[in-house]
């Protein structure tokens, strides 16, 4: 097959985009009602990369004019200690949204600690009651890293509507909600994982194709139909220090009509998307203050 003219999809450019946007609203709302809109993120341990979504959120809340706080707790915390702290800040007015980064050094925990938060201050979309409104159809919180894909395809003129659309990944944080947002778009959703048959001709049915593995070049050329876009929603270290996502974009992106590198592509919206969450929390808490 000869190479065709295709579209890579800028994650950083929409992103930015999307936090001039947050930015100004949130100065507008400032004004507008004396309240700064406040995002406080809890990390606990010292997982390295878990510490560099902690400052890149952060960054993001400067350039927003978010009030941010940070709470580092040792990894050995107890439990109990941090539901309190997530009580206390449920409990603060000025706090209107409150993220704990996840994987947490004891894993059991998560269910607990996510369902602590006030769903209201959930700017993650984790809790329950989120989750049980995006299956409804009338979240106002939706999870970051799928809100940031529809933002994408908008960016570049995809309408879902009526299409073909293929999650690969039923995982809570990505593939499941990615599958509900694009239904409520009105795309015909399927939703594939590791005991799928036929994978590949599944795959080649999409006129979007959501790789949500977490598995370096999973997604290959004969999987994916020539003109179909392709949004790559995974981060893999390689060997060689070099991300990679689930998509082999050399060989897969010659075919598509659109398609997200990584990095470069999903990863700068989920931050994003979080800013437009720690708005719209404030602005819900703030009119029924
Ligand atoms: P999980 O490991 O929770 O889920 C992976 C999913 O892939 C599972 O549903 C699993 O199926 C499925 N899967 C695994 N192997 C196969 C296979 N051989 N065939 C078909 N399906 C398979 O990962 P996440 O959803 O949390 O993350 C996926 C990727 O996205 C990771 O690389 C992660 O780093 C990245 N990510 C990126 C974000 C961003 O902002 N860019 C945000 C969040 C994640 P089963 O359920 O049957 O086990």
């Amino acid at each position: 097959m000869s190479a065709s003219a295709y579209q890579i999809i800028d994650g950083k450019a929409v992103s930015l985009a999307s936090k001039e946007q947050t930015a100004k609203a949130v100065a507008a709302f400032r004004q507008a009602t004396g309240v700064q809109p406040c995002l406080a993120v809890v990390l606990v341990g010292d997982d390295p990369a878990s510490r560099v979504y902690v400052n890149n959120k952060k960054k993001a809340c400067e350039f927003c004019g978010i009030r941010s706080l940070e709470y580092a707790l040792p990894a050995e915390t107890e439990k109990d200690e941090l539901l309190a702290l997530i009580e206390k800040l449920n409990a603060d007015p000025s706090v209107h949204g409150i993220l704990v980064q996840l994987p947490l050094p004891r894993p059991g925990d998560e269910e607990a600690v996510i369902a602590a938060i006030s769903p209201q201050k959930d700017v993650d979309a984790f809790h329950p009651v989120n989750v049980g409104k995006i299956m409804q159809g009338t979240a106002e919180l939706l999870p970051c890293t799928p809100a940031g894909i529809l933002a994408l395809l908008a960016a570049a003129g995809v309408t879902v509507a009526g299409k073909d659309c293929v999650v690969v990944g039923r995982s809570n944080i990505v593939g499941k909600p990615m599958a509900m947002l694009l239904l409520r778009e009105h795309g015909t959703v399927t939703i594939c994982h590791s005991k799928t048959q036929n994978l590949a001709a599944k795959c080649r049915e999409a006129d979007i194709l959501v790789a949500a593995v977490g598995k370096p070049k999973f997604i290959t050329a004969d999987m994916v139909k020539p003109g179909a876009v392709v949004i790559d929603v995974g981060v893999n270290r390689l060997e060689n220090g070099k991300l990679c996502g689930d998509v082999d974009f050399d060989a897969v992106a010659p075919r598509t009509a659109a398609i997200t590198p990584v990095p470069g592509g999903v990863g700068p919206m989920t931050i994003a998307m979080l800013m437009q969450n720690t708005l719209t929390a404030a602005k819900t808490q703030t009119q029924q203050g």
